[in-house]
């Protein structure tokens, strides 16, 4: 069992630094852990979910001393491999920063794609806020523009937007659509994602339900035959395993293909 979508402190809105999701992970029997902290920006954008940019070197330090300690530790004693990711929001402005900076001269890992926000027009919108039919063909077409970047090891809870817009109809179908569509085409995993199990239900139309993973989104991937990846998205040292074997049982159910490691194809 593995996870590569993990947080820190160092966020705003989680819990516990790298050491503790280290400790918690072993305890849970995960084989290899990724972080995957949000990117932090030149701008400060966005400061209630993510660290300032100065606390960026620290993060990545954190990381590489767990990973290192954990290569030092005797095989067999619950030795994991951590990775150095971040989760990424992606604009054509910020792309020479994740690739070249980043990835490039930082060396960081992987990157994930988590749309939290998208372009409209020249702004950004909150995708968790998404409510308008007509807002759904903005947040999949800056999804996809993401996606073709080929920065991303896979895409973070692809049906996010499912939190705020409520009704399963054929607009939130087409949507899913141009996701799954964009995913194939970048030839990256879709996750099913913890963390939306763990949230507050939503009231929709057709009952209450989980925010995300949104079942009709996940049936519809089934029939792409889009390889899938489960992670946690923990927040908390306690959730680092928190959802996976019930992401993998909607999998199961579904007939989705998931991988142990976004990186194994
Ligand atoms: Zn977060
Ligand atoms: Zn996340």
């Amino acid at each position: 069992m593995n996870n590569y979508h993990t947080h820190s402190y160092r966020c705003r809105h989680a819990s516990g630094d790298i050491a503790d999701y280290v400790e918690a992970a072993r305890a849970a029997g995960i084989g290899e852990l990724g972080f995957s902290e949000h990117v932090p920006y030149a701008d400060g954008r966005w400061p209630d979910s993510r660290m300032d940019l100065g606390e960026l070197p620290g993060y990545l330090a954190a990381v590489r001393a767990a990973a290192e300690a954990e290569s030092r530790r005797p095989e067999g004693e619950g030795r994991m491999s951590i990775l150095l990711g971040l989760e990424s929001e992606w604009s054509a402005e910020d792309d020479a920063y994740l690739r070249e900076e980043l990835v490039g001269r930082l060396g960081v890992g992987y990157l994930v794609s988590g749309t939290h926000y998208y372009r409209r027009g020249g702004a950004w919108e909150d995708a968790g806020a998404l409510r308008r039919a007509a807002d759904l063909s903005a947040y999949a077409a800056h999804l996809a523009r993401s996606l073709e970047s080929g920065l991303f090891a896979y895409v973070a809870h692809p049906d996010l937007y499912c939190m705020s817009y409520l009704r399963w109809d054929e607009d939130a179908r087409a949507c899913a659509r141009d996701v799954l569509d964009a995913a194939r085409a970048a030839r990256i995993p879709v996750e099913i994602n913890g963390y939306g199990m763990r949230k507050a239900r939503v009231r929709a139309p057709e009952g209450e339900r989980a925010p995300y993973p949104h079942e009709g989104f996940w049936e519809l991937a089934a029939s792409y035959g889009l390889d899938v990846v489960v992670n946690s998205d923990a927040h908390r040292p306690v959730d680092v395993a928190a959802g996976l074997a019930e992401g993998r049982a909607l999998a199961a159910r579904l007939g989705l293909r998931v991988l142990d490691s976004p990186f194994e194809r």
